[in-house]
């Protein structure tokens, strides 16, 4: 029978300045595959205690998870001081060199040496993908050990632990569990206010487990169950999935790998719906996002890019007394400019965007302010939005917010 032990590495933890919560996320979770866990153990990062650890803890336990100094800097010591232990060499790895490149060349920093050291593995283990963030974790069998490798950061080390690490695991557990697991897809709703109603959920978890994850202004939650048949998985999936609904459903739009650029060409097609699109601050994300999903062609006539005034007065009609008097960016604006891309473009629904995507402010308005305008066959109604974050991830929010709206 496999003996796990926990060992969380990290100074900070000796010194109270942070609480050990990976010990008790793993404990929960290995107590849901079954598996024993005998030891939690904290050491500082200092490589001859680490070592010292490794030696006592691989004596005593089968299973070793390592928790914390996978990281670029100075202190992060976990593989080179476990690399000695076991004899292996350590190399890099391609793929998560790649995800690191990337990383850097996307929000165009400049990448460190130190980054570098973060793609490097141990030798012939089986890398963990990060999907979170840049370091990789890694697992491997040595002596009839097993070593796992997992990240300091939770937001890292708990995604990892469930669409990794437990399949890695499930390979060498006796009784083989059923392993089932659902996405649900969220949007217009942020990922703090989404764990606030489920938190009761969240903290009780063991079978299924919940495992949320924000990205691009949407929010999923990965559903894992660990039964000992799939009759007893569906069945305590399906009432897990009851409860989330009862209680957050009308943000869910979609399921598994859905997304909500398809969601909306699909409702658009059944209603047999055109639209078009006037986008100011989005610059044609919107378009960009709705031409991604199949049959987009069936629904979507077109769009303006109508970033400067001038362009939203002569394209759009937008009176130039209200984009003097109510400014560009103004539930007037949008709801014109919605009622007449429509109109521009003879389509069913017109969609307009224009917003303070920042860095700077506009028209004394604050950043994060974006209207929705939404011209329907019937009725024309405008959202206002507040956004957070970044430049980009302003644009991303309003583009999927617009989305959003259009398949309530
Ligand atoms: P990074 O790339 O962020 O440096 P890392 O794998 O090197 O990641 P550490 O440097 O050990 O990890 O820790 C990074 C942060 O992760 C800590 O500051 C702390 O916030 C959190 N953390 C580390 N270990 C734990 C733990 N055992 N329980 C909870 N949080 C932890
Ligand atoms: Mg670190």
């Amino acid at each position: 029978m496999m003996r796990a032990e926990i060992i969380a590495i990290g100074t900070e933890l000796l010194l109270g300045q942070i609480v050990n919560t990976n010990a008790q996320f793993l404990s929960e979770q290995l107590a849901a595959l079954g598996i024993p866990v005998y030891y939690h153990s904290v050491v500082g990062d200092n490589p001859e205690r680490l070592k010292k650890q490794i030696e006592i803890s691989a004596e005593r336990s089968s299973l070793l998870i390592f928790t914390g100094g996978l990281g670029p800097t100075k202190d992060d010591l976990t593989k080179e001081t476990l690399a000695e232990f076991v004899n292996r060499k350590l190399v890099l790895d391609e793929a998560a060199m790649n995800s690191i490149t990337q990383f850097f060349s996307e929000r165009n920093v400049t990448m460190t040496e130190n980054n570098k050291r973060q793609a490097i593995v141990l030798e012939g283990s089986h890398v963990l993908h990060n999907e979170t963030g840049l370091a990789p974790g890694m697992a491997f069998q040595e002596d009839e050990t097993l070593y796992m490798l997992l990240p300091g950061p939770p937001k890292e080390l708990r995604p990892m632990f469930i669409h990794f690490g437990i399949p890695y695991l499930s390979t060498f557990l006796p009784e083989k569990k059923v392993v089932h697991s659902k996405v649900m897809r969220f949007c217009g709703i942020g990922e703090s206010a989404l764990e606030t109603e489920l938190l009761d959920l969240i903290d009780q978890q063991t079978s299924p487990t919940i495992a949320p994850l924000a990205k691009d202004g949407e929010v999923t939650l990965r559903l894992t169950s660990y039964a000992k048949s799939v009759s007893e998985a569906e069945q305590e999936m399906e009432e897990l999935v009851a409860e989330i609904q009862s209680r957050v459903g009308p943000f869910l739009y979609g399921w598994n790998e859905e997304s909500l650029e398809q969601v909306a060409v699909n409702k658009l097609q059944v209603k047999g719906y055109t639209v078009a699109f006037a986008e100011s601050c989005t610059g044609g994300l919107l378009s960009s996002f709705i031409t991604r999903a199949e049959g987009a062609s069936k629904v979507f006539q077109g769009s303006v890019v109508c970033y400067s005034n001038e362009i939203k007065n002569r394209q759009l009609n937008v009176p130039q007394i209200v984009l003097d008097k109510e400014g560009a960016v103004s539930e007037k604006t949008a709801s014109i400019m919605a009622q007449e891309i429509r109109k521009l473009y003879h389509s069913d629904v017109g969609i307009s965007i224009t917003g303070v995507a920042g860095p700077t402010t506009q028209e004394d308005k604050p950043i994060g302010l974006v209207f929705v305008g939404f011209a329907l066959p019937d009725r024309t109604f405008v959202k206002e939005l507040r956004l957070g974050g970044q430049r980009d991830s302003i644009q991303i929010r309003a583009a999927k917010q617009a989305l959003y709206t259009l398949i309530r």
